[in-house]
């Protein structure tokens, strides 16, 4: 990228500078670290439906739109499905809408969305680029956090989602995500800077902080920038 526009984008991250990560050969050979094998979960343990049953886009938005499954359909003013390039290599996904994108029907579309494009921008990618969604489709009222069944509900669509983009990388956006696509309760501290996998189809998972804790913690954005950097590595290898 223009070194320019690079400082442009940095700028926006609220990065001036920023040295490129040594890459050190790790135990295994590989420039990356592995996580250890990701603990089996039930849901991992059945194929995805979207691949049994042949799904399709129109077929799954209009599924996700009547979704019945959990008493989020009660409060919500809509589902939000999800957005950007159907066939695309980044799959980025965050927790659960929030007031203004219940409001939209599109995730990251606040405070949060706008520092996530410039995150994505400082890595020389555009939001259209890329797919963004969440592991739940409705909002919690008062942005509580997802309970583990609405997750357990809700993630068979994303599965499905995968299914038909089939990402070269999946990018979870903050510890919830990470938690709930990963299915443990590690700290987000320890998940970041490894490969993940992610459930039967393995899309290698990266790990980083969400946006809207960087708008409340701006001296983690470098780490953040790290977490893009080694995203970016991952994704031109596999
Ligand atoms: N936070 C999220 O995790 N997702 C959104 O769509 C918006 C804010």
């Amino acid at each position: 990228m223009n070194p320019a526009l690079r400082h442009d984008y940095l700028a926006a991250l609220g990065l001036e500078t920023w040295v490129a990560r040594s890459a050190a050969p790790s135990p295994q050979g590989s420039a990356f670290r592995e996580a250890p094998a990701d603990r089996e979960a039930p849901a991992d343990r059945e194929a995805p439906a979207g691949r049994e049953a042949g799904v399709d886009w129109p077929d799954l938005k209009a599924r996700v739109a009547a979704c019945t499954r959990c008493a989020l359909c009660s409060t919500r003013t809509q589902t939000v499905f999800g957005v950007g390039n159907p066939q695309a290599q980044w799959l980025v996904v965050g927790e659960a809408p929030g007031a203004e994108e219940d409001r939209q029907g599109e995730p990251f579309v606040g405070r949060a969305g706008q520092l996530l494009n410039s995150m994505l921008r400082a890595i020389g990618l555009k939001r259209e680029q890329v797919y963004i969604a969440n592991v739940l489709k409705c909002r919690p009222p008062g942005n509580r956090d997802p309970s583990a069944s609405e997750a357990a509900e809700c993630l068979p669509y994303l599965e499905q989602q995968i299914a038909l983009i089939k990402p070269k990388l999946m990018l979870a956006v903050g510890r919830i995500a990470a938690q709930n696509l990963l299915h443990t309760e590690v700290t987000l501290g320890r998940l970041r800077q490894q490969v993940h996998h992610f459930g039967l189809s393995r899309v290698p998972l990266v790990v980083t902080y969400h946006p809207a804790y960087l708008l409340r913690t701006p001296t983690d954005k470098r780490k953040a920038w790290e977490d893009l950097k080694f995203a970016r590595e991952v994704c031109a290898r596999v």
